[in-house]
């Protein structure tokens, strides 16, 4: 592959920002991330969700807005590694050499990490047969919602992923049986409430999935209570775990970043120890840190900013506003 000015690690949304920012300032860019689709969790984890913390934008679902910066990124057509994990990273003449684990090789002049909590994975539930079931009656979050329409559902969980999708399946489910390991939840307080007041979703507190049941896609299961130990089998269409992630930043422990709490240290233009590396977004840590995409897409433009001004010391550092740009010509600022 060739040499880019710019690798991107992650393309969630502060990536996404940051590789339209360099190619704004005309930069190769090339973004790796381990997903197949770009769009990090707003597509992953809860593309049918809302966000109500974008600026421009009174609310917009998870999924949309992935498009749009997707569509923004894409202005300046970087180069996309996908579906592979930036594993090796090795210092070179002019720059560094990232290996994916597939063993694509890619050569760069900087690096932005913006890979967000890392690899991402929901928990399981650690029961038989449930790797066997996932995505045929075993799910970890709701990508569409319209496959679970007239079908018996339980979900599992007391946080607001498990009440956000009672709440959000309720009117086209069949049935729902929140099932719960104990009888206090961490969801909102008024999530829980419109649950209880505006669904008939059924609560089965202090109880846990215990086995999964079916030939070809789950038909039942069985539910046990945490404290008498008794189980009951009910019948279901789809069970949709909601009891968590876990995240890893997995082999960027190894590149000889300073890493605390799984998060980058990062200094105020947001590099971290290794000459032209870079991190912002969740990933990144320093003092006054606010995790949020509107926080890291500023993030992003600063660090696309001085890693400019490393490869070309002529440039400058602000680029001027964008209002002011012939964008249909090419990108020289
Ligand atoms: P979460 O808040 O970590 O809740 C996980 C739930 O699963 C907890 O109720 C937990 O029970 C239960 N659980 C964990 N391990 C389990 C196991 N092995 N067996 C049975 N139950 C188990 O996860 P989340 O709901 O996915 O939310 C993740 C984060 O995103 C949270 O910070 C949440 O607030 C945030 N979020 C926010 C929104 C929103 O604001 N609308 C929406 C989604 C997510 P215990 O309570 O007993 O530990």
């Amino acid at each position: 592959m060739n040499r880019v000015d710019v690798t991107i690690v992650g393309g969630g949304p502060v990536g996404l920002f940051g590789a339209f920012y360099a190619g704004l300032r005309g930069m190769s860019v090339r973004i790796i991330d381990s997903l197949p689709e770009l769009g990090g969790q707003l597509t992953a984890l809860y593309p049918e969700k809302y966000v109500y913390d974008m600026p421009g934008f009174p609310e917009v679902l998870a999924k949309d807005l992935a498009k749009n910066l997707i569509e923004q990124a894409s202005r300046f057509n970087p180069d996309l590694v996908l579906g592979e994990t930036a594993e090796v990273l090795t210092r070179d003449e002019d720059g560094w050499t990232i290996t994916t684990a597939q063993g694509t090789v890619c050569p760069t002049r900087t690096i932005i990490v913006s890979a967000g909590a890392g690899a991402f994975s929901p928990t399981k539930i650690g029961v038989a047969r449930e790797e066997e079931f996932e995505g045929k009656g075993v799910f970890y979050g709701v990508r569409d919602r319209s496959i679970f329409a007239g079908k018996r559902l339980v979900i599992v969980g007391g946080g607001d992923s498990a009440f956000d999708w009672a709440l959000s399946l309720a009117p086209i489910a069949q049935s729902i049986k929140l099932v719960h390991r104990r009888d206090q939840f961490r969801a909102h307080d008024e999530t829980i409430r419109e649950v209880r007041e505006t669904t008939d979703v059924e609560f089965h507190l202090w109880k846990v999935v215990k086995e999964l049941h079916g030939e070809d896609s789950i038909t039942g299961v069985t539910l046990e209570n945490t404290q008498s130990k008794e189980t009951e089998f009910h019948e279901c269409d789809a069970v949709i775990v909601n009891i968590g992630f876990k995240s890893n930043l997995g082999p960027l422990k190894d590149w000889g970043l300073t890493i605390e709490k799984n998060q980058i240290v990062v200094d105020g233009l947001y590099q971290t120890g290794l000459p032209g590396v870079f991190s912002v977004g969740d990933v990144a840590t320093f003092e006054g840190k606010i995790k949020l995409i509107a926080t890291g897409v500023g993030e992003a433009a600063t660090a696309v900013c001085v890693a400019k001004t490393m490869i070309d010391p002529s440039a400058k550092l602000f680029p001027g506003h964008s209002s002011d740009m012939d964008l249909k010509a090419p990108a020289t600022v």
